[in-house]
Protein backbone atom coordinates (compact mmCIF):
# COMPACT_ATOMS: atom_id res chain seq x y z
CA UNK A 1 0.00 0.00 0.00
CA UNK A 2 1.38 3.05 -0.76
CA UNK A 3 1.45 6.01 2.03
CA UNK A 4 -1.80 7.99 1.83
CA UNK A 5 -1.61 9.66 5.09
CA UNK A 6 0.14 12.53 3.94
CA UNK A 7 -1.58 15.44 5.97
CA UNK A 8 -2.41 16.06 9.43
CA UNK A 9 -6.58 15.38 9.28
CA UNK A 10 -9.09 16.45 12.15
CA UNK A 11 -11.07 14.29 13.96
CA UNK A 12 -13.72 15.14 11.78
CA UNK A 13 -12.11 14.74 9.03
CA UNK A 14 -11.00 11.14 10.31
CA UNK A 15 -14.69 10.37 10.41
CA UNK A 16 -15.59 11.47 6.64
CA UNK A 17 -12.47 9.69 5.83
CA UNK A 18 -13.50 6.68 6.97
CA UNK A 19 -17.07 6.11 6.37
CA UNK A 20 -16.24 6.92 2.70
CA UNK A 21 -13.70 4.62 3.22
CA UNK A 22 -16.38 1.95 4.23
CA UNK A 23 -18.61 2.82 1.41
CA UNK A 24 -16.61 2.83 -1.17
CA UNK A 25 -15.09 -0.77 -0.40
CA UNK A 26 -18.82 -2.41 -1.50
CA UNK A 27 -17.87 -1.24 -5.25
CA UNK A 28 -14.92 -3.40 -6.15
CA UNK A 29 -12.49 -2.52 -9.72
CA UNK A 30 -14.46 -4.48 -11.67
CA UNK A 31 -17.53 -2.48 -10.95
CA UNK A 32 -15.97 0.80 -11.76
CA UNK A 33 -14.31 -1.18 -15.30
CA UNK A 34 -18.12 -2.72 -16.03
CA UNK A 35 -19.37 0.88 -15.54
CA UNK A 36 -16.78 2.57 -17.93
CA UNK A 37 -16.88 -0.13 -20.54
CA UNK A 38 -20.93 0.20 -20.96
CA UNK A 39 -21.08 3.88 -20.26
CA UNK A 40 -23.67 3.46 -17.38
CA UNK A 41 -24.21 5.31 -14.23
CA UNK A 42 -23.09 3.95 -11.36
CA UNK A 43 -26.54 3.92 -9.48
CA UNK A 44 -25.83 1.75 -6.67
CA UNK A 45 -22.41 3.47 -5.16
CA UNK A 46 -24.39 6.98 -6.10
CA UNK A 47 -27.94 5.56 -3.43
CA UNK A 48 -25.60 4.04 -1.53
CA UNK A 49 -23.87 7.93 -0.94
CA UNK A 50 -27.12 8.94 -1.13
CA UNK A 51 -28.92 6.54 1.39
CA UNK A 52 -26.12 7.50 4.07
CA UNK A 53 -26.72 11.19 3.97
CA UNK A 54 -23.62 12.23 1.74
CA UNK A 55 -25.77 14.15 -0.77
CA UNK A 56 -26.52 16.69 2.13
CA UNK A 57 -22.98 17.10 3.03
CA UNK A 58 -23.43 20.77 2.18
CA UNK A 59 -26.60 21.41 2.94
CA UNK A 60 -26.36 23.21 6.50
CA UNK A 61 -28.24 21.16 9.65
CA UNK A 62 -31.10 23.23 9.70
CA UNK A 63 -32.35 21.80 6.49
CA UNK A 64 -31.76 18.67 7.29
CA UNK A 65 -27.72 18.20 5.98
CA UNK A 66 -24.79 17.54 7.31
CA UNK A 67 -23.27 20.81 7.62
CA UNK A 68 -19.97 20.07 6.32
CA UNK A 69 -17.64 22.46 5.08
CA UNK A 70 -14.85 22.40 2.83
CA UNK A 71 -12.82 20.71 4.96
CA UNK A 72 -14.41 17.79 5.34
CA UNK A 73 -15.50 17.79 1.47
CA UNK A 74 -12.25 17.44 0.15
CA UNK A 75 -11.48 14.61 2.24
CA UNK A 76 -14.65 13.23 0.99
CA UNK A 77 -14.10 13.68 -2.72
CA UNK A 78 -10.74 12.39 -2.48
CA UNK A 79 -11.78 9.62 -0.94
CA UNK A 80 -14.37 8.71 -3.32
CA UNK A 81 -11.89 8.57 -6.08
CA UNK A 82 -8.82 7.46 -4.28
CA UNK A 83 -11.59 3.92 -3.55
CA UNK A 84 -11.46 2.44 -6.87
CA UNK A 85 -13.56 4.58 -8.85
CA UNK A 86 -11.49 7.70 -10.02
CA UNK A 87 -12.81 11.20 -11.54
CA UNK A 88 -15.79 8.76 -13.03
CA UNK A 89 -17.06 8.03 -9.09
CA UNK A 90 -16.37 11.76 -8.02
CA UNK A 91 -18.10 12.98 -11.30
CA UNK A 92 -20.83 11.36 -10.44
CA UNK A 93 -22.11 12.65 -7.31
CA UNK A 94 -19.70 16.02 -7.06
CA UNK A 95 -22.92 17.64 -8.52
CA UNK A 96 -25.74 16.35 -6.49
CA UNK A 97 -23.21 17.42 -3.84
CA UNK A 98 -22.67 21.21 -5.08
CA UNK A 99 -25.38 22.07 -6.75
CA UNK A 100 -27.27 22.54 -3.84
CA UNK A 101 -24.58 25.44 -2.66
CA UNK A 102 -26.25 28.39 -4.60
CA UNK A 103 -29.82 27.24 -3.07
CA UNK A 104 -27.95 27.50 0.17
CA UNK A 105 -26.48 31.08 -0.20
CA UNK A 106 -28.99 32.62 -2.84
CA UNK A 107 -32.12 30.50 -2.78
CA UNK A 108 -35.85 31.96 -0.86
CA UNK A 109 -36.53 30.45 2.06
CA UNK A 110 -39.81 28.77 0.21
CA UNK A 111 -37.15 26.63 -2.39
CA UNK A 112 -34.62 25.80 0.58
CA UNK A 113 -37.55 24.36 2.89
CA UNK A 114 -39.04 22.74 0.01
CA UNK A 115 -36.02 21.37 -1.70
CA UNK A 116 -33.03 20.83 0.74
CA UNK A 117 -34.31 18.58 3.13
CA UNK A 118 -35.23 16.36 0.16
CA UNK A 119 -31.82 16.72 -1.13
CA UNK A 120 -30.32 16.03 2.10
CA UNK A 121 -32.57 12.87 2.27
CA UNK A 122 -31.36 11.55 -1.48
CA UNK A 123 -35.48 11.96 -3.18
CA UNK A 124 -34.67 15.20 -4.90
CA UNK A 125 -31.12 15.18 -7.03
CA UNK A 126 -30.04 18.68 -8.46
CA UNK A 127 -27.18 16.57 -10.25
CA UNK A 128 -26.80 19.29 -13.30
CA UNK A 129 -25.28 22.54 -13.69
CA UNK A 130 -25.79 24.41 -17.15
CA UNK A 131 -23.70 27.35 -18.01
CA UNK A 132 -21.48 26.08 -21.30
CA UNK A 133 -22.70 26.32 -24.81
CA UNK A 134 -21.33 25.68 -28.28
CA UNK A 135 -20.14 28.82 -28.33
CA UNK A 136 -19.08 29.80 -24.99
CA UNK A 137 -17.01 27.38 -23.07
CA UNK A 138 -13.97 29.39 -21.63
CA UNK A 139 -15.30 32.45 -22.30
CA UNK A 140 -18.54 31.58 -20.22
CA UNK A 141 -20.03 35.59 -20.40
CA UNK A 142 -20.72 34.97 -23.87
CA UNK A 143 -23.69 32.74 -23.75
CA UNK A 144 -26.42 33.63 -25.72
CA UNK A 145 -29.31 31.57 -24.05
CA UNK A 146 -31.88 34.16 -22.79
CA UNK A 147 -34.42 34.40 -20.38
CA UNK A 148 -36.88 37.14 -20.73
CA UNK A 149 -39.60 37.93 -18.52
CA UNK A 150 -43.29 37.69 -19.72
CA UNK A 151 -46.64 37.76 -17.19
CA UNK A 152 -44.45 36.46 -14.19
CA UNK A 153 -42.32 33.98 -16.10
CA UNK A 154 -39.66 33.83 -17.38
CA UNK A 155 -38.98 32.31 -21.14
CA UNK A 156 -35.97 30.38 -21.71
CA UNK A 157 -34.03 30.30 -25.29
CA UNK A 158 -30.69 28.78 -26.26
CA UNK A 159 -28.79 25.94 -26.42
CA UNK A 160 -26.10 24.53 -24.18
CA UNK A 161 -23.62 21.94 -24.20
CA UNK A 162 -21.75 19.14 -22.09
CA UNK A 163 -24.18 19.43 -19.57
CA UNK A 164 -23.48 16.27 -17.22
CA UNK A 165 -26.17 14.37 -15.18
CA UNK A 166 -29.04 15.98 -16.98
CA UNK A 167 -30.69 12.03 -17.22
CA UNK A 168 -29.67 11.60 -13.02
CA UNK A 169 -31.22 15.07 -12.15
CA UNK A 170 -34.71 16.07 -10.73
CA UNK A 171 -33.70 19.92 -11.41
CA UNK A 172 -30.92 22.05 -13.63
CA UNK A 173 -29.69 25.20 -12.21
CA UNK A 174 -29.59 27.23 -15.52
CA UNK A 175 -27.22 30.28 -16.43
CA UNK A 176 -29.28 32.20 -18.99
CA UNK A 177 -28.68 36.28 -19.62
CA UNK A 178 -31.37 38.16 -18.83
CA UNK A 179 -29.78 41.44 -20.14
CA UNK A 180 -28.26 41.36 -23.45
CA UNK A 181 -24.39 41.35 -23.33
CA UNK A 182 -24.18 45.18 -25.38
CA UNK A 183 -25.84 46.47 -23.12
CA UNK A 184 -24.50 46.14 -19.86
CA UNK A 185 -21.32 47.87 -18.44
CA UNK A 186 -19.47 45.01 -17.73
CA UNK A 187 -19.81 41.44 -19.41
CA UNK A 188 -20.70 39.56 -16.16
CA UNK A 189 -23.38 41.63 -15.55
CA UNK A 190 -27.11 40.92 -16.91
CA UNK A 191 -26.64 36.91 -16.27
CA UNK A 192 -29.43 35.21 -14.26
CA UNK A 193 -29.69 31.84 -12.43
CA UNK A 194 -32.53 29.60 -12.84
CA UNK A 195 -34.00 26.68 -10.72
CA UNK A 196 -35.75 24.28 -13.81
CA UNK A 197 -37.68 21.66 -12.91
CA UNK A 198 -37.17 18.92 -15.65
CA UNK A 199 -39.94 16.67 -15.20
CA UNK A 200 -41.76 19.93 -16.16
CA UNK A 201 -39.36 20.65 -19.21
CA UNK A 202 -39.61 17.58 -20.87
CA UNK A 203 -43.38 17.65 -20.26
CA UNK A 204 -43.69 20.96 -22.24
CA UNK A 205 -41.79 19.62 -24.84
CA UNK A 206 -39.36 22.87 -24.32
CA UNK A 207 -36.19 21.13 -23.92
CA UNK A 208 -34.76 18.42 -26.24
CA UNK A 209 -31.70 16.41 -25.13
CA UNK A 210 -28.67 14.64 -27.30
CA UNK A 211 -26.20 12.53 -25.45
CA UNK A 212 -22.21 13.29 -26.35
CA UNK A 213 -20.49 10.20 -26.74
CA UNK A 214 -17.21 10.93 -24.95
CA UNK A 215 -14.32 8.56 -24.45
CA UNK A 216 -13.39 9.47 -20.83
CA UNK A 217 -15.49 9.25 -17.83
CA UNK A 218 -18.21 7.49 -19.78
CA UNK A 219 -20.34 6.27 -16.70
CA UNK A 220 -21.13 10.10 -16.01
CA UNK A 221 -23.47 10.89 -19.14
CA UNK A 222 -22.70 15.12 -21.04
CA UNK A 223 -25.55 16.30 -23.15
CA UNK A 224 -26.42 18.94 -25.49
CA UNK A 225 -29.61 20.66 -24.90
CA UNK A 226 -31.95 22.58 -26.69
CA UNK A 227 -34.53 25.22 -24.86
CA UNK A 228 -37.26 26.07 -26.98
CA UNK A 229 -39.21 28.79 -25.48
CA UNK A 230 -39.41 27.02 -21.79
CA UNK A 231 -41.01 28.92 -19.52
CA UNK A 232 -40.78 28.87 -15.67
CA UNK A 233 -42.06 30.70 -12.91
CA UNK A 234 -40.42 33.70 -11.78
CA UNK A 235 -40.11 31.97 -8.74
CA UNK A 236 -37.26 29.49 -10.23
CA UNK A 237 -34.91 32.67 -10.24
CA UNK A 238 -31.84 31.69 -7.91
CA UNK A 239 -30.57 35.08 -5.85
CA UNK A 240 -31.00 38.70 -7.81
CA UNK A 241 -31.92 38.71 -11.55
CA UNK A 242 -28.71 40.19 -13.54
CA UNK A 243 -26.22 38.54 -10.56
CA UNK A 244 -26.01 35.55 -12.05
CA UNK A 245 -22.42 35.29 -12.79
CA UNK A 246 -21.32 36.90 -9.34
CA UNK A 247 -23.56 34.23 -7.72
CA UNK A 248 -21.91 30.84 -9.66
CA UNK A 249 -18.28 32.81 -8.87
CA UNK A 250 -18.72 32.71 -5.12
CA UNK A 251 -18.32 28.95 -4.62
CA UNK A 252 -16.52 28.68 -6.88
CA UNK A 253 -13.17 28.66 -4.82
CA UNK A 254 -14.34 25.99 -2.78
CA UNK A 255 -15.55 23.90 -5.89
CA UNK A 256 -11.97 24.22 -7.28
CA UNK A 257 -10.91 23.02 -4.45
CA UNK A 258 -12.92 19.83 -4.49
CA UNK A 259 -12.05 18.89 -7.66
CA UNK A 260 -8.53 19.19 -6.89
CA UNK A 261 -8.79 16.63 -4.09
CA UNK A 262 -10.53 14.60 -6.63
CA UNK A 263 -7.59 14.36 -8.63
CA UNK A 264 -5.03 13.87 -5.58
CA UNK A 265 -7.37 11.20 -5.12
CA UNK A 266 -7.18 9.86 -8.54
CA UNK A 267 -3.05 10.10 -8.53
CA UNK A 268 -3.10 8.53 -5.43
CA UNK A 269 -5.39 5.12 -6.93
CA UNK A 270 -2.86 5.63 -10.08
CA UNK A 271 0.17 5.34 -8.00
CA UNK A 272 -1.15 2.36 -6.04
CA UNK A 273 -1.99 0.37 -9.17
CA UNK A 274 1.33 1.23 -10.22
CA UNK A 275 3.69 0.30 -7.43
CA UNK A 276 1.59 -2.53 -6.80
CA UNK A 277 2.00 -3.91 -10.71
CA UNK A 278 5.90 -2.83 -9.68
CA UNK A 279 6.25 -5.08 -6.93
CA UNK A 280 4.87 -8.54 -8.66
CA UNK A 281 5.89 -8.40 -12.21
CA UNK A 282 9.03 -10.19 -13.10
CA UNK A 283 11.15 -8.91 -16.05
CA UNK A 284 14.84 -10.24 -16.76
CA UNK A 285 14.49 -12.50 -13.77
CA UNK A 286 13.59 -10.26 -11.06
CA UNK A 287 10.67 -7.85 -10.05
CA UNK A 288 10.40 -4.73 -12.05
CA UNK A 289 10.20 -2.61 -9.37
CA UNK A 290 13.60 -3.21 -8.53
CA UNK A 291 14.66 -1.09 -11.33
CA UNK A 292 14.98 2.64 -11.13
CA UNK A 293 13.60 3.31 -14.47
CA UNK A 294 10.26 2.08 -12.84
CA UNK A 295 10.60 3.66 -9.24
CA UNK A 296 11.69 6.89 -10.53
CA UNK A 297 8.61 7.93 -12.42
CA UNK A 298 6.51 6.66 -9.75
CA UNK A 299 8.23 8.02 -7.08
CA UNK A 300 8.44 11.41 -8.61
CA UNK A 301 4.67 11.14 -9.28
CA UNK A 302 4.13 10.40 -5.66
CA UNK A 303 5.98 13.64 -4.66
CA UNK A 304 3.62 15.50 -7.29
CA UNK A 305 0.70 14.49 -5.55
CA UNK A 306 1.88 14.95 -2.09
CA UNK A 307 2.67 18.21 -2.79
CA UNK A 308 -0.63 19.07 -4.58
CA UNK A 309 -2.71 17.16 -1.84
CA UNK A 310 -0.80 19.90 0.81
CA UNK A 311 -1.95 22.76 -1.18
CA UNK A 312 -5.53 21.16 -1.26
CA UNK A 313 -5.63 20.88 2.05
CA UNK A 314 -3.94 24.02 3.55
CA UNK A 315 -6.33 26.27 1.32
CA UNK A 316 -9.55 23.99 2.56
CA UNK A 317 -8.11 24.64 6.33
CA UNK A 318 -7.63 28.42 5.57
CA UNK A 319 -11.08 28.27 4.25
CA UNK A 320 -12.54 26.86 7.29
CA UNK A 321 -10.37 29.17 9.57
CA UNK A 322 -11.39 32.28 7.58
CA UNK A 323 -14.76 31.57 6.32
CA UNK A 324 -13.32 33.42 3.67
CA UNK A 325 -13.09 31.65 0.20
CA UNK A 326 -12.86 34.30 -1.80
CA UNK A 327 -9.37 35.29 -0.44
CA UNK A 328 -7.71 31.78 -1.71
CA UNK A 329 -8.73 32.18 -4.91
CA UNK A 330 -5.40 32.00 -6.00
CA UNK A 331 -4.73 29.05 -4.00
CA UNK A 332 -7.59 27.42 -5.23
CA UNK A 333 -6.84 27.58 -8.65
CA UNK A 334 -3.11 26.55 -8.18
CA UNK A 335 -4.51 23.50 -6.45
CA UNK A 336 -6.77 22.30 -9.81
CA UNK A 337 -3.68 22.91 -11.48
CA UNK A 338 -1.06 21.18 -9.48
CA UNK A 339 -3.59 18.25 -8.95
CA UNK A 340 -4.72 17.89 -12.62
CA UNK A 341 -1.14 17.67 -13.82
CA UNK A 342 0.11 15.06 -10.82
CA UNK A 343 -2.74 12.83 -11.68
CA UNK A 344 -1.86 12.74 -15.00
CA UNK A 345 1.70 11.77 -14.26
CA UNK A 346 0.87 9.17 -11.91
CA UNK A 347 -1.55 7.59 -14.33
CA UNK A 348 1.01 7.80 -17.38
CA UNK A 349 3.36 5.96 -14.91
CA UNK A 350 1.31 3.88 -13.65
CA UNK A 351 0.69 2.94 -17.93
CA UNK A 352 4.06 2.79 -18.45
CA UNK A 353 4.85 0.37 -15.50
CA UNK A 354 1.90 -2.07 -16.75
CA UNK A 355 4.22 -2.07 -19.93
CA UNK A 356 2.14 -3.58 -22.87
CA UNK A 357 -1.20 -4.24 -19.87
CA UNK A 358 -0.91 -0.61 -19.55
CA UNK A 359 -3.65 -0.68 -22.20
CA UNK A 360 -5.30 -3.62 -21.60
CA UNK A 361 -8.92 -2.65 -19.97
CA UNK A 362 -8.47 -5.14 -17.06
CA UNK A 363 -5.78 -3.13 -15.11
CA UNK A 364 -7.61 0.02 -15.47
CA UNK A 365 -4.50 2.47 -15.39
CA UNK A 366 -5.72 3.47 -19.07
CA UNK A 367 -9.22 4.52 -17.73
CA UNK A 368 -7.34 6.50 -14.94
CA UNK A 369 -4.73 7.89 -17.20
CA UNK A 370 -8.00 9.09 -19.88
CA UNK A 371 -9.42 10.79 -16.58
CA UNK A 372 -6.29 12.22 -15.68
CA UNK A 373 -5.87 13.74 -19.02
CA UNK A 374 -9.33 15.02 -18.46
CA UNK A 375 -9.22 17.03 -15.86
CA UNK A 376 -7.12 19.32 -17.24
CA UNK A 377 -9.58 20.07 -19.53
CA UNK A 378 -12.50 20.65 -16.96
CA UNK A 379 -14.63 22.13 -15.12
CA UNK A 380 -11.42 25.15 -16.32
CA UNK A 381 -9.14 23.88 -18.39
CA UNK A 382 -5.24 24.24 -17.36
CA UNK A 383 -4.47 27.93 -19.06
CA UNK A 384 -7.32 29.54 -17.75
CA UNK A 385 -5.89 28.61 -14.37
CA UNK A 386 -2.56 29.94 -15.70
CA UNK A 387 -4.36 33.30 -17.04
CA UNK A 388 -5.90 33.99 -13.72
CA UNK A 389 -2.77 33.56 -11.75
CA UNK A 390 -0.41 35.63 -14.25
CA UNK A 391 -3.15 38.36 -13.86
CA UNK A 392 -4.03 38.07 -10.24
CA UNK A 393 -0.67 36.59 -8.45
CA UNK A 394 2.11 37.99 -11.26
CA UNK A 395 0.36 41.35 -11.79
CA UNK A 396 0.23 40.88 -15.31
CA UNK A 397 -1.68 42.51 -17.66
CA UNK A 398 -5.51 40.18 -18.44
CA UNK A 399 -4.64 38.31 -21.32
CA UNK A 400 -8.39 37.15 -21.63
C1 LIG B 1 -16.76 15.71 -19.61
C2 LIG B 1 -17.17 17.14 -19.52
C3 LIG B 1 -18.17 17.50 -18.64
C4 LIG B 1 -18.59 18.82 -18.55
N1 LIG B 1 -19.65 19.14 -17.73
C5 LIG B 1 -20.14 20.40 -17.75
C6 LIG B 1 -21.34 20.72 -17.02
O1 LIG B 1 -21.92 19.87 -16.33
N2 LIG B 1 -21.84 21.98 -17.11
C7 LIG B 1 -21.24 22.94 -17.87
O2 LIG B 1 -21.74 24.07 -17.89
N3 LIG B 1 -20.10 22.67 -18.57
C8 LIG B 1 -19.55 21.44 -18.54
N4 LIG B 1 -18.42 21.14 -19.27
C9 LIG B 1 -17.80 22.18 -20.11
C10 LIG B 1 -16.41 22.62 -19.64
O3 LIG B 1 -16.56 23.47 -18.52
C11 LIG B 1 -15.73 23.30 -20.83
O4 LIG B 1 -15.43 22.28 -21.77
C12 LIG B 1 -14.47 24.04 -20.44
O5 LIG B 1 -14.77 25.17 -19.66
C13 LIG B 1 -13.66 24.49 -21.67
O6 LIG B 1 -14.48 25.12 -22.61
P1 LIG B 1 -14.44 24.68 -24.15
O7 LIG B 1 -14.52 23.19 -24.18
O8 LIG B 1 -15.47 25.44 -24.87
O9 LIG B 1 -13.00 25.09 -24.65
P2 LIG B 1 -12.66 26.50 -25.33
O10 LIG B 1 -13.08 27.61 -24.47
O11 LIG B 1 -13.12 26.47 -26.75
O12 LIG B 1 -11.06 26.44 -25.35
C14 LIG B 1 -10.33 25.63 -26.29
C15 LIG B 1 -8.85 25.68 -25.91
O13 LIG B 1 -8.34 27.00 -26.05
C16 LIG B 1 -7.74 27.41 -24.83
N5 LIG B 1 -7.94 28.86 -24.67
C17 LIG B 1 -9.06 29.59 -24.99
N6 LIG B 1 -8.85 30.88 -24.70
C18 LIG B 1 -7.59 30.99 -24.20
C19 LIG B 1 -6.80 32.07 -23.72
N7 LIG B 1 -7.27 33.32 -23.66
N8 LIG B 1 -5.57 31.79 -23.24
C20 LIG B 1 -5.08 30.53 -23.27
N9 LIG B 1 -5.78 29.48 -23.74
C21 LIG B 1 -7.02 29.70 -24.18
C22 LIG B 1 -8.44 26.59 -23.76
O14 LIG B 1 -7.66 26.50 -22.58
C23 LIG B 1 -8.58 25.26 -24.47
O15 LIG B 1 -7.38 24.55 -24.40
C24 LIG B 1 -17.96 19.82 -19.35
C25 LIG B 1 -16.94 19.45 -20.22
C26 LIG B 1 -16.55 18.13 -20.32
C27 LIG B 1 -15.47 17.77 -21.31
Amino acid sequence: MIQRDTVQLSEQQRLVRDSIRDICSDFDAAYWREHDENATYPEAFADSLADHGWFGALIPEEYGGAGMSTAEAVVMMEEIAAGGGGFSAAQAVHGAIYNAVPLVKYGTEEMKSELLPAVAEGDTSIQAFGLTEPNAGSDSTRITTTAEKEDGEYVINGQKIWISRVDRSDYLVLMARTTPREAVDKRTKGLSMFLVDLEAAYESDSLTLEQIEKTAGRAVHSYELWLDDLRVDESALIGEEGNGFYQMLDGLNEERLVIAAECVGLGELALEAGAEYASEREVFGRKIGANQAIQHPLAEAYARVTAAKQTVYSAADAVARDGDATAIGARANVAKYLAADAAFDAADAAVQTHGGFGIAREYDVERYLREARLTRLVPITQELVLNFVAENELDLPRSY
